[in-house]
């Protein structure tokens, strides 16, 4: 359930075959995007083997938008290809309605579909943890808070690294 950046990267790791990651492994990354390393083929772009997915994965999602319209303009067309090639189903539009019985329940256009599932596994947003705040104030402690702890809505880590800058040079 989510398919901002995180849903797309837990996605790709549910998806990877024999659980390594083919962009470690340099035959495997070659095979998957079909490049010619022997340059037979016009413009080193051969038929990319497909690597079939070790389980099913729906990506979902409640926004009617494409799925992953919201990911990076550069490496997101990339995430997206790599998930269709895997078999990944992404729905958008969709409406949670119950899980039970080993199947998720979706509403998608109007209609009911159960799906047959074993996990579900919620990539929908983080709130910030700050149980620590309190007993290290009340120990007289300086604390700042800066990253997921300041602030989840829009959190990437670009700011959570901007926070900690900005916060040790004031120190
Ligand atoms: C799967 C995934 C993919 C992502 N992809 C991207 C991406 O491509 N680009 C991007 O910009 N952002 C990405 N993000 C978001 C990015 O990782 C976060 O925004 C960033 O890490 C937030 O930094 P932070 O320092 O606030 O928190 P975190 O990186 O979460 O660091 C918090 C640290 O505090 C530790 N901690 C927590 N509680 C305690 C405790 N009680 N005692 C001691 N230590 C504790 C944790 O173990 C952790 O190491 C992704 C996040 C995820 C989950």
């Amino acid at each position: 359930m989510g398919a901002g950046g995180i849903g797309f990267d837990v996605a790709e790791y549910l998806t990877h075959t024999n659980g390594h990651a083919e962009g470690e492994n340099l035959a495997a990354f070659l095979a998957e995007w079909g490049v010619d390393t022997d340059m037979v083929v016009p413009g080193g772009l051969k038929k990319s083997e497909e690597s079939a997915a070790p389980r099913t994965v729906y990506l979902l999602q409640r926004k009617s938008s494409k799925v992953g319209e919201g990911l990076g303009k550069t490496t997101g067309w990339i995430h997206r290809t790599t998930l269709k090639k895997r078999g990944v189903t992404m729905m958008a539009g969709v409406g949670y309605e119950r899980v039970e019985d080993g199947k998720l329940t979706v509403s998608v256009g109007g209609e009911q579909r159960a799906l047959d599932v074993d996990s579900v596994i919620v990539c929908a947003g983080q709130e910030p943890l700050t149980e620590l705040r309190a007993g290290l104030e009340a120990a007289g402690l300086p604390v700042h808070l800066i990253g997921g702890a300041r602030e989840t809505n829009g959190l990437d880590a670009k700011i959570a690294i901007r926070d900690g800058i900005e916060l040790a040079a004031k120190l």
